[in-house]
């Protein structure tokens, strides 16, 4: 627990993604471990500008956002993913990386150009990174991460997921990319799986 006291377990709880396949990861791995509500509608909601340099930083501003907007504790994740061979782009740029308005096949296909000359996995080592944030209206808050080790595949695969899930192969894995798993096998070993169970342990624990 980073300040002040843990939310009660079974508080509501503001989901503050407003990335739609995003907060639906968010809802199968809490399950009903958290009593979850919905986002207010973007007009309810001023929009959050993601400008800080670091993942706990920007959800720190989705979270606070949404605690100013509803009153209730919320729940913030931000994330990406870090390529070696590019000194750790596209980071927190990762939902941007193609330009602003950039779309996942967008953001996938500047990322095989970037890796083109490098067909070795071993040059193209990657990880993805979640930061989860949840803070409370008394200004108290739990942080939380997780990070998933693994390499760019040399051509999309699979359907299921979102963002750059069709060219991460974890090195967990059995060789599938993200994309070729479903939610239980990408969960019992993503990211966003093992920050938002770190920051449950923590709950359990206060
Ligand atoms: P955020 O909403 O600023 O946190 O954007 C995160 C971006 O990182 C997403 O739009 C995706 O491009 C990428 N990303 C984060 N988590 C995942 C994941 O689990 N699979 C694939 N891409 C992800």
């Amino acid at each position: 627990m980073v300040d002040g006291a843990a939310p009660a377990r079974r508080e509501p709880v503001v989901l503050a993604s407003a990335n739609p396949k995003k907060a639906d990861e968010i809802r199968w791995v809490l399950g009903d471990r958290m009593d979850l509500v919905p986002r207010p509608s973007e007009d309810e909601v001023p929009e959050v500008v993601e400008d800080q340099d670091t993942f706990l930083g920007n959800a720190r501003l989705k979270a606070a956002a949404l605690v100013a907007a509803t009153g209730l504790a919320a729940l913030a994740d931000d994330s990406g993913l870090e390529v070696d061979a590019l000194d750790g782009a596209p980071g927190v740029w990762s939902a941007r990386y193609a330009g602003e308005h950039a779309t996942d096949a967008d953001n996938v296909a500047k990322l095989l150009a970037a890796l083109a000359d490098r067909p070795d996995p071993v040059a193209r080592r990657a990880r993805f990174r979640s930061v989860v944030v949840l803070q409370r209206p008394d200004g108290s808050e739990l942080v939380a991460d997780g990070t998933v080790e693994g390499h760019i595949a040399t051509a999309a695969r699979g359907d299921s997921g979102f963002g750059y899930d069709p060219v991460f192969v974890p090195d967990d894995g059995d060789g599938r990319t993200f994309a070729e798993m479903d939610p239980a096998d990408k969960h019992a070993i993503s990211h966003r799986g093992r920050s938002l169970e770190a920051l449950l342990a923590q709950l359990s624990a206060a």
